[in-house]
């Protein structure tokens, strides 16, 4: 008899956590539940589709679903199939890695309008989850107000900017790739409410937006006389001067030289939002499409006895995908010096029903076989009838 753990969340965290447990206790039985059918999480529905480089952690992945004591259990959902207390009654040790998945508010006025969109919602749209079938209607808008200085504001205005060809060999959502290349973009502006040496963006990403096809970057060069905070460690120190270099860049660039421009603005808190504009604290600007990219939100974990919180939904909605993985192995050996000191349970088989690995591997053939004659990695399923169909081999 062994210990028997259940991970909800199949995401980075939650496989990063069963990693570090198997690397102590290879016997253990491990249960990765997750809502959806398919596994991976952030990796599959957060991560930006052209950043393939980064959805390649998944391979790591794979091999940890290939485990003989590994399973993965799609579509339960805790609450709905079983409840918390039910999981926690079966299982030895439960671990939570549910993230975070809720965009944060502004707290404006108009932030309800139809063009105002969350980044976590505007994202998995794009990305295929089937729970956010519907997107911004894209057809007359000209102007983007993306709010927030962080990656996933400048992943949004990326995927906005890149041209059809830039895009052609992600897994964008086709219908969504297509709203894209034919809407009449002209400005994406790039809003931070605080000046560019506090900005969170990473140097590799901000650089990325000067080597965009159709889209000029820019910035106003007024805001950039500044240097990064002295109070900063080294390391955010550094990164921020090369932020402050990569933006002087950005403000030689001749506006009008493409028929797009990415436009970082500072120093421009959002005051209210109306159809067609955007009121700032530095003036009103015109806004087709709002998109808010200020962090996410997730529901209050559960506590009690032997259940363990992971990645976003233990410390918060920052960090990237190599962050976590060091948080959750720390997570894991708390695990199983909780689990030296208890016997294993003893009982049924505690797995509810569910799709299963070879169910997600039916979904991935099937999508990758979709994209061979595209020259796409992949076009996802993005209903939930086809993914259980495939999945559950109809
Ligand atoms: P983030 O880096 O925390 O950025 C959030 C931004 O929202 C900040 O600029 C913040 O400004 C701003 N903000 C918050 N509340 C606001 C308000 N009320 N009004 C205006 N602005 C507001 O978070 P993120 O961009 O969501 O990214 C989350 C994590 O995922 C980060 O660790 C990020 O590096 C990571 N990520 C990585 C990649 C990648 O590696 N390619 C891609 C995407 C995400 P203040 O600073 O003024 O609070």
């Amino acid at each position: 008899m062994t210990h028997r753990v259940a991970i909800v969340g199949a995401g980075p965290s939650g496989f990063y956590a069963a990693d570090g447990l198997l690397r102590d206790r290879p016997d253990l039985r491990i249960d990765l539940i997750d809502r959806l059918p398919t596994p991976f999480g952030l990796v599959r529905s957060g991560v930006a589709p052209d950043h393939q480089g980064t959805k390649a952690v998944a391979r790591q992945f794979e091999r940890l679903l290939a485990q003989p004591d590994v399973r993965f259990a799609g579509n339960v959902e805790i609450g709905r199939d079983l409840s918390w207390d039910e999981l926690c009654q079966g299982y030895d040790a439960v671990i939570v890695a549910t993230g975070m998945v809720i965009d944060r508010k502004l707290g404006v006025p108009g932030e309800e309008l139809p063009h105002v969109w969350g980044s976590w919602k505007f994202v998995a749209w794009l990305n295929g989850h089937p729970d956010f079938r519907q997107g911004p209607d894209l057809s007359a808008v000209r102007h983007v107000a993306v709010i927030g200085n962080g990656n996933v504001a400048l992943d949004v205005a990326r995927l906005l900017a890149k041209s059809p060809e830039e895009m052609a060999r992600t897994d964008i959502v086709p219908e969504t790739g297509q709203a894209i290349a034919a809407a009449p973009l002209a400005r994406i502006l790039v809003i931070g409410r605080r000046g560019p040496e506090h900005a969170s963006f990473t140097n590799n990403e901000l650089a990325e937006m000067g080597r965009i096809g159709r889209a000029v970057a820019l910035a106003d060069a007024a805001a950039l006389d500044v240097a990064a905070p002295a109070s900063d460690p080294t390391p955010e120190r550094l990164r921020k001067a090369k932020n402050l270099e990569i933006l002087r860049g950005f403000a030689g660039n001749t506006p009008d030289s493409k028929p797009l421009s990415v436009h970082f603005r500072f120093h421009a808190a959002p005051i209210a939002i109306r159809p067609g504009e955007i009121e700032l604290s530095t003036g009103t600007v015109p806004a087709d499409l709002v998109v808010t990219c200020i962090g996410y939100r997730g529901e209050e974990p559960p506590t009690g006895e032997g259940v363990f919180t992971v990645g976003w939904a233990q410390r918060g909605p920052v960090g990237t995908i190599p962050t976590n993985r060091a948080d959750s192995h720390a997570v894991a050996r708390e695990v199983l010096a909780w689990l030296g000191r208890r016997d294993p349970k003893s009982g049924p088989d505690p797995m509810p029903r569910s799709t299963d690995a070879a169910g997600w591997h039916r979904i991935d053939k099937a999508e990758i076989a979709a994209g061979v004659p595209l020259g796409r990695p992949r076009v996802k399923l993005i209903d939930w009838k086809s993914l259980l169909d495939v999945a559950q081999g109809d």
